[in-house]
């Protein structure tokens, strides 16, 4: 079959990127809104704000091939696409990354190690997991949460009740707390014949849950913690039998183990700094696996950082006239913690890449610091 259109579960940031690289391929697209509120701002929308599935029927005659860019989508709604149109990644893999129970569940019968963990469904069982699992703990809600919403670390047993309160979840998983050198991430994608090509393990920097900074490669990694990555990415997809772009995000712990924390079906914005620093984007490849066509080179092309932007405008003609700055802007209004676009910096070494960094720095709103920033 000849793919020419290809429908997206959801439309914001992530479908407007996978459009804009698929365009060169003579793909068309449709995007299928269940949020109220698109993005994108490219291909054609279809809007289904509360999941009514009215319009469903005609998005599905259109395209030829179907896929996501949001794990919190109704089951409902995949299973109902996967029943008439070729669904990647499959629905199998949406029900693990949308629910935090299953995930753990997952790694552990896949061997992947993860932090040790207990479910909660009352406040009490949420006392008896911090004491099981000790001090502090990470509580956090089994479905829904993202960009570090819907969490609470719980530093004492008199935290419980307010952290129940406050995520105000059925269900919880309760998670020992990490003491992590770094988070990390890995991305690979997968054909439907099973051949599998992984990105370079990114160094991922956060504040207040949202990811701020991707460094990519990851400087200092050992051919050791490489394979570890690669292992664990590689059982998943396999054992999911999924077609596209996975990513797992992982902790480094003090001790130089690796950890998995979560992982997303999907493109992932720890990725997007493939866009100018590898040699296929996490976007192009996505499309090219869910489409069939070869996989594409995931080497990298040269050290890169990415800059989230977090609900802020930009002085535009100043960042453009750096070196190697490539600007990715959503079209999205700035409000607070909303990522509106990233900025990707790119240079032959490591050094001048920091220095880069730091001088688009300097034309930009004040952010959260660089933490390879060159001692002034
Ligand atoms: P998540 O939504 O699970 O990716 O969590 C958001 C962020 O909270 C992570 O990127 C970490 O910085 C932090 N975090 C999550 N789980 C843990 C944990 N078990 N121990 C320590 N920090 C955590």
């Amino acid at each position: 079959m000849t793919v020419r259109a290809i429908g997206v579960l959801g439309a914001g940031q992530l479908a407007r990127m996978m459009a804009l690289d698929g365009f060169p391929l003579g793909f068309r697209f449709f995007l299928y809104d269940t949020s109220g509120s698109p993005s994108a701002g490219i291909g054609t929308i279809v809007s289904d704000p509360h999941n009514q599935q009215t319009e469903l029927a005609d998005f599905l005659r259109q395209t030829d091939v179907v896929t996501y860019e949001f794990e919190h989508l109704p089951l409902d709604l995949a299973e109902r696409v996967a029943a008439s149109r070729p669904l990647h990644p499959n629905v199998r893999a949406l029900a693990a990354g949308q629910d935090r129970e299953l995930e753990k569940a997952l790694f552990t019968q896949l061997g992947i190690p993860t932090a040790a963990y207990r479910i909660a469904r009352s406040a009490a069982e949420l006392a008896d997991a911090v004491r099981s699992l000790g001090l502090p703990a990470v509580a956090k809600s089994a479905t829904q949460g993202y960009d570090g919403k819907g969490q609470a670390v719980i530093r004492s047993l008199d935290d419980v009740e307010a952290a129940w309160r406050t995520i105000g979840h059925e269900r919880l998983i309760v998670e020992q707390f990490v003491t992590f050198r770094r988070e990390l991430s890995i991305l690979a994608v997968r054909s439907p014949a099973g051949e599998i090509r992984v990105y370079p393990l990114a160094e991922n920097h956060h504040h207040d849950g949202i990811l701020r900074y991707t460094l990519a490669p990851a400087p200092a990694v050992t051919p050791q913690l490489a394979a570890q990555a690669d292992a664990c990415i590689g059982r998943l997809l396999d054992h999911l039998d999924y077609v596209g772009v996975l990513a797992l995000e992982l902790f480094e712990t003090t001790d130089g183990n690796l950890l998995a924390n979560e992982m997303a079906p999907r493109v992932h914005n720890s990725g997007h700094w493939t866009m100018n620093g590898a040699a296929t984007s996490q976007f192009e490849n996505h499309l090219r696996a869910i489409t069939g066509l070869p996989l594409g080179d995931t080497s990298p092309r040269r050290p890169t950082c990415m800059i989230n932007l977090i609900g802020c405008q930009i002085d535009l003609a100043g960042v453009t006239s750096l070196p190697d700055c490539h600007v990715h802007l959503y079209d999205k209004a700035p409000r607070p913690g909303r990522k509106v676009g990233h900025i990707n910096v790119c240079a032959d070494d490591l050094d001048t890449l920091h220095r880069r960094v730091s001088e688009a720095l300097a034309l930009l709103p004040p952010m959260v610091p660089y933490p390879h920033a060159p001692e002034a």
